[in-house]
């Protein structure tokens, strides 16, 4: 029995997936999900999944991953066909009768796919250990070359007329992709002396090639032009494979070649996939969306790579929600995926995963680094241009937090940064610093210094390592210094003395009189603080700070050669932001 056209994806729109399950498992429902105890291996707590929205069901223990009509198939040990009908008799739904002219076109397209199989073991035969070698020399290892099933096609015109022999049509050998047709009439392979990498669908059916030339000839990569099975559009390389890691982890990354995505897979990095000679479409997102929540854009670092991230930059915007996210990885100039892993190894890509950039900071990048905004006309532009990415931006929560982030954005590293010397990131208290009429950090030294002054005694070493920007703070730190190494016994008050005759008098009265805004916390909110910790607390910010202000004196060269130092601040960053936030917690006495 033959099904009609679309009729899988009808079964999925009108049968609940959790309605087929929920009759062998019993499931509970919990938010939009339901769970319940996995029926492809043994547990005692539920990691098996159903999500009707998504049409899905998925294990988190096993992997087990597929819609309604695959939990049949797995369950009762049906083709998958065989389970689509079981569905629809079961649950009354009729199937269409197909007609003629599908029959001729289901069975015209099984002729195409079958052709395309045994073209690709004809490929697989015919890799030489030459070819072989040279893949090896790419990094390539023959484990992956057998599960990638990848092939060479020589020259000449050998498979044609094997083909032939096998008794296939001209029309049905030209659908596959594989051969041109002159206008003399004759039939040629389009891929001549190339490596084979068979494209495959989701349902891992081969729906195409790539062919890679060897060494340095051009083209360097060829794909199978569109054919009845093959929409560029909707493909994409390693999807197959990939499936199941975007369900496990959450997030796809997407690159631009197949090689990218077999180095990556080799490497560990399963979520990987890439387009197919072509551009992103809205088409391949909403696919990687339907799998997971967030796209992991990761192109080439050179021109072009910059360009098409870009394009699917204003591509997304109209999408992307609290849920739904791309963000995006940025190699060094003229650098892949593949020979990032190639020269720097598997960690070095890790890093970049973990340390990937939002697409609000990789909007803002764009935006921001190195150019130039001393002109008032030249903010102006700036800002209209993040008000235009706004309002592109359809979730209304979003947008909120893209504005608010933009408008931070622009006045730490613009605005304030003319006024001398700022800093991003604000998280003393907005209004005191204002009132106070410091930078961040200014403001910082001072609370430091303040601190040093009246709580002298619970001062140790370690904190009076830090060093301070404030030429004169950071020379009234060092007579502090003299002073607890010349006192058994420090004091505020003997401290006083001291500082009152000497020529640090002057910070010393300022720091009397502002004792309430720079140790707000103590002397205004009343806290019961653990000094100590807080001391820590404000060297730790100290050191944060610097570290930002470097980050961004950094961004503003712009150097291709400094992304590596750049990353390794931001992982800098991210390590002392976090043990600031667990500091945090721990000054303030319960
Ligand atoms: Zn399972």
């Amino acid at each position: 029995m033959k099904l009609p056209f679309g009729f899988y994806d009808k079964l999925r729109d009108t049968v609940r997936v959790s309605e087929i399950v929920g009759k062998r498992v019993s499931l509970t429902k919990k938010g939009g999900e339901h769970s319940g105890l996995c029926p492809f291996h043994n547990e005692k707590t539920p990691s098996f999944t159903v999500n009707d929205s998504k049409k899905f069901y998925h294990c988190f223990g096993c992997g087990a991953h597929g819609d309604l009509i695959r939990f049949i198939s797995e369950t009762q040990g049906f083709s998958y066909k065989d389970a689509a009908i079981q569905i629809a008799q079961d649950n009354g739904i009729e199937i269409p009768k197909v007609t003629a002219e599908e029959e001729r076109k289901y069975e015209f397209a099984d002729r195409v796919k079958h052709l395309l199989e045994i073209a690709n073991e004809f490929f697989v035969n015919h890799l030489n250990v030459q070819i072989k070698n040279y893949l090896e020399q790419r990094g390539i290892k023959q484990t992956t070359i057998k599960d990638f099933a990848i092939g060479y096609a020589p020259s000449g015109n050998e498979l044609e007329k094997m083909l032939y022999e096998k008794g296939f049509s001209e029309p049905e050998i030209l659908q596959s992709g594989l051969f041109g047709k002159r206008d003399s009439g004759r039939v040629y392979p389009i891929f001549n002396s190339r490596i084979m990498f068979p494209i495959k669908n989701s349902f891992s059916k081969i729906v195409a090639f790539g062919g890679r030339a060897v060494g340095e000839a051009m083209p360097k990569y060829i794909n199978s032009p569109e054919t009845m099975l093959f929409k560029k559009s909707e493909i994409m390389f390693g999807a197959n494979l990939a499936n199941k890691y975007f369900h496990k982890d959450n997030y796809a990354i997407l690159v631009e070649g197949y090689m990218d995505v077999i180095a990556l897979h080799q490497a560990g990095f399963h979520h990987a996939v890439a387009s197919l000679g072509t551009s992103v479409t809205q088409s391949h997102i909403d696919k990687l969306w339907g799998s997971c929540d967030e796209i992991v854009v990761c192109l080439d670092g050179d021109e072009a790579g910059k360009r098409a991230a870009n394009k699917i930059i204003q591509m997304i915007l109209p999408n992307v929600s609290s849920v739904k996210s791309v963000s995006f990885i940025e190699l060094p100039l003229s650098c892949d995926p593949d020979d990032l892993i190639q020269k720097e190894g598997a960690d070095a890509f890790a890093y970049y995963v973990d340390n990937r950039i939002a697409l609000s900071e990789k909007i803002w990048r764009n935006e921001y680094v190195g150019k130039n905004f001393e002109k008032a006309e030249s903010r102006a532009a700036l800002e209209r241009k993040f008000h235009l990415y706004c309002s592109e931006i359809v979730d209304k929560g979003l947008q909120a937090n893209f504005r608010r982030y933009f408008n931070d954005m622009v006045w730490n590293n613009i605005i304030r940064r003319k006024k001398g010397g700022g800093i991003h990131n604000a998280s003393l208290s907005e209004e005191v610093r204002s009132f106070a009429k410091y930078s961040e950090i200014e403001f910082l030294e001072y609370a430091i210094c303040a601190f040093l002054l009246y709580f002298i005694e619970f001062v140790d070493e370690e904190s009076l390592e830090i060093s301070l920007s404030e030429p004169k703070l950071e020379g009234f730190k060092l007579h502090l210094v003299d002073y607890l190494n010349n006192n058994d016994n420090p004091k505020f008050e003997s401290l006083s003395v001291n500082l009152k005759n000497s020529r640090f008098s002057g910070v010393f009265e300022l720091l009397s009189k502002q004792k309430n805004l720079f140790l707000r916390d103590i002397f205004v909110n009343k806290l019961e603080i653990d000094k100590k910790a807080f001391l820590h607390w404000l060297c730790k910010k100290h050191y944060l700070l610097i570290l930002k202000n470097e980050y961004v004196e950094l961004l503003r060269l712009d150097k291709a050669s400094l992304e590596v130092r750049l990353s390794s601040y931001l992982q800098e960053i991210n390590r002392v932001s976090v043990e600031l936030k667990k500091l945090s917690e721990n000054f303030l006495v319960r």
